[in-house]
């Protein structure tokens, strides 16, 4: 059997006629910039979040970016964020001059431990950016009581948690109305919701923050030729809100897929068991629903770990009991991805910051030990099942 790790073209067939005939609307039109796709996409967005506005942008980095700039986020300044993501969410701060301050993950959930965020806030510090990893909310009520506390604004990095849920709220929409709070995701192919081509959208409830952002991803532009802000090229094309606006119909259907396909692998992967190492599955704490942007697992030694922060012999074992394991997998025609190898702390685009091994030993261990396995709304019973049976039976091999 030779599976896809995301069936992007099975979505595309099964869409195929509403998609073929929005873009060649879109062609027609000749209005490829700004058409009125990208509005209707907007107010589907916000509607779907249950938040007063969206704005559909060129990327989620560009969303992170925009976020940033409207907060007024400079040089000099300190930003709270996990090293447990996709460089992006660090590497916004970064570019603007600002220091990514890195808190480590909860075990558990894979998200910003909040138990650690207060000693890490100085008189610097402006912003939290939690990231909803994996599709999985961060504890948001806790994090924004915190940025209440010090004055600090909060955006979610929820490229990867479009459609998840949080006690009944939707990502993306997750912030307070007592501090600055925004909501950033992505619609890169790979993602829950994604379009054709690069993609993003910055949620918010506050008028000014929007309008602002508005302005910012077109140049800083109030009035035609008029330019308040310093901003930048970040518009999301008419052809990808199209294709979105489609997505976007089948998607509450796709959800509910990915639930029952998340539940499936729990229960079957659950049954594994091998002398030496064990599978720890996703948790999903009570009250929160994930949007599973992936379906990922640890390959854990049942022997009980060291301390840590574990040593670079342990670690490195881990990763190559692990790589062994995925190209056993690769061999039988079942792709799988590690989201993600090596913590932001340890990046060398951020060794300027002074970080060292050991200084974020939870982001560290599960690092060396996370895979993602073939996941999408168009993943089949028969493909599932495959997967399951070969890695119990590669399992029992290490
Ligand atoms: C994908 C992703 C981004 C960046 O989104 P792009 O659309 O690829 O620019 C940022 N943060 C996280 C957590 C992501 O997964």
């Amino acid at each position: 059997m030779n599976i896809d790790f995301i069936n992007l073209k099975a979505q595309y067939h099964a869409y195929k006629q509403d998609i073929d005939s929005e873009i060649a609307k879109v062609l027609e039109s000749s209005a490829y910039v700004m058409g009125e796709s990208v509005r209707e996409l907007e107010i589907n967005l916000a509607r779907f979040c249950g938040c007063k506005y969206a704005r559909a942008v060129s990327s989620g980095t560009d969303a992170l970016l925009l976020s940033l700039l409207a907060l007024g986020i400079k040089s000099g300044d300190e930003v709270i964020t996990t090293p447990f993501t996709f460089i992006a969410t660090a590497e916004m701060i970064a570019l603007l001059g600002a220091r990514p301050v890195f808190v480590d993950i909860n075990e558990r959930t894979y998200n910003i431990d909040v138990d650690k965020i207060r000693t890490h806030i100085t008189p610097k510090t402006k912003a939290i950016i939690p990231v909803s990893l994996y599709g999985l909310p961060a504890d948001m009520d806790s994090i924004n009581a915190i940025a209440k506390e010090h004055d600090l604004a909060v955006i979610e990095d929820a490229c990867q948690s479009f459609g998840g849920l949080y006690k009944g709220r939707k990502s993306c929409n997750l912030g307070s109305q007592t501090i600055r709070s925004i909501g950033v995701t992505s619609f890169f192919p790979s993602k829950p919701l994604g379009c054709y081509g690069d993609g993003g959208a910055v949620f918010s409830n506050d008028e000014k923050l929007d309008s602002q952002i508005g302005s910012l991803l077109n140049h800083g532009q109030v009035a035609r030729y008029s330019h308040k802000y310093i901003g930048l090229n970040a518009r999301l094309d008419s052809l990808q809100c199209a294709v979105l606006n489609v997505k976007l119909k089948h998607f509450e259907n796709e959800l509910k897929i990915r639930q029952e396909l998340a539940n499936a692998y729990n229960s079957g992967l659950k049954k594994i068991d091998s002398q030496n190492y064990r599978l720890i599955l996703p948790y999903i704490p009570e009250s929160y629903v994930s949007a599973y942007a992936q379906y990922s697992v640890r390959l854990s030694p049942k022997a009980p770990d060291a301390q840590y922060p574990l040593s670079q012999k342990i670690l490195q074992d881990k990763a190559s009991k692990r790589d062994s394991l995925l190209k056993a997998l690769q061999e039988k025609g079942i792709p799988t991805a590690i989201h993600y190898p090596i913590p932001l702390h340890l990046q060398e685009s951020l060794a300027y910051l002074g970080y060292k091994v050991s200084d974020f030993p939870t982001s560290e261990a599960v690092a060396s030990e996370i895979f993602s396995l073939p996941f999408s709304a168009f993943l089949n019973k028969d493909e599932q099942d495959y997967i399951i049976s070969t890695l119990s039976s590669e399992l029992q091999k290490l």
